[in-house]
């Protein structure tokens, strides 16, 4: 499969047709955004890391009975995907609380929880992906009872894998974002990217952040970080 035309620049990726109209290919940028898109910057190497990383991940949860998107990783910056229609709504799973939970909420950073945390924002780059509630979601039509109750136990069963995956390789898995996609089928899949961009890990030793955290909050050596985390997970 080859790429046609193009379709859509998001903050970190490029989507393409190819001649197959259920497939598109999704092309890594080296662009870094945080903070909705507020702070920006590019860094050479950062796409290729990010595909390697997420096409990876895709790989050993298909292995673990969890379906995706992904077909396959064709080069450096680019992988073939189904194409889906992407349910407008941002999975967030947590395991550790930080960052805006600590900042919503103003609960203590870096407390272990004692189940993971399931919450939701509706996906809107102008309305800065507000949090909502399942009510929200059932209410304006952006999924069914169903495709919630399925979007949940994907996202619960997900963190389980990586969370374990990951420990294994001296990496906590704190929390981390999901999309989900209706493929033409109509089945509800796995989408977008799982990368250090949309999970923060902590060294399991040092507690060394090595995610986009690093960039966020000016922490120095960010794609070194990313490196860090192909190093663990490729070895
Ligand atoms: P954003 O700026 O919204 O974060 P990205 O650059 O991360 O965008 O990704 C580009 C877009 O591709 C996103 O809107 C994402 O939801 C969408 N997308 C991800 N996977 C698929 C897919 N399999 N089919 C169609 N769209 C997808
Ligand atoms: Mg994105």
């Amino acid at each position: 499969m080859t790429k046609k035309d193009f379709i859509y620049e998001g903050k970190a990726k490029r989507l393409y047709t190819t001649e197959d109209p259920n497939y598109v290919i999704v092309e890594y940028k080296d662009s870094f955004t945080a903070f909705n898109g507020q702070k920006k910057a590019t860094m050479s190497g950062k796409g290729v890391l990010n595909n390697k990383i997420s096409s990876k991940l895709f790989q050993m949860l298909a292995d673990n009975g969890v379906e995706s998107h992904f077909v396959e990783q064709v080069d450096d910056t680019n992988q073939i995907v189904k194409r889906v229609q992407i349910v407008p709504l941002e999975v967030i799973v947590r395991n550790i609380t930080t960052g805006s939970l600590c900042k919503r909420l103003g609960v203590e950073e870096g407390k272990v929880l004692p189940r993971p945390l399931f919450e939701m924002c509706y996906k809107d780059d102008e309305l800065g992906d507000p949090f909502i509630i399942e009510d929200h979601a059932l209410l304006f039509g952006w999924a069914t009872e169903e495709e919630l109750d399925k979007i949940k136990s994907i996202s619960l069963r997900v963190n389980e894998i990586l969370k374990d995956y990951f420990a294994k390789k001296g990496v906590v898995l704190v929390d981390f974002k999901l999309e989900f996609g209706k493929d033409m089928q109509g089945n509800l899949i796995l989408a977008d990217e799982i990368s250090p961009d949309t999970c923060r890990f902590w060294d399991s030793s040092t507690g060394d952040h090595l995610d986009k955290d690093r960039f966020r909050k000016d922490l120095g050596d960010v794609l070194g970080a990313y490196e860090e985390i192909w190093k663990r997970i490729s070895a």
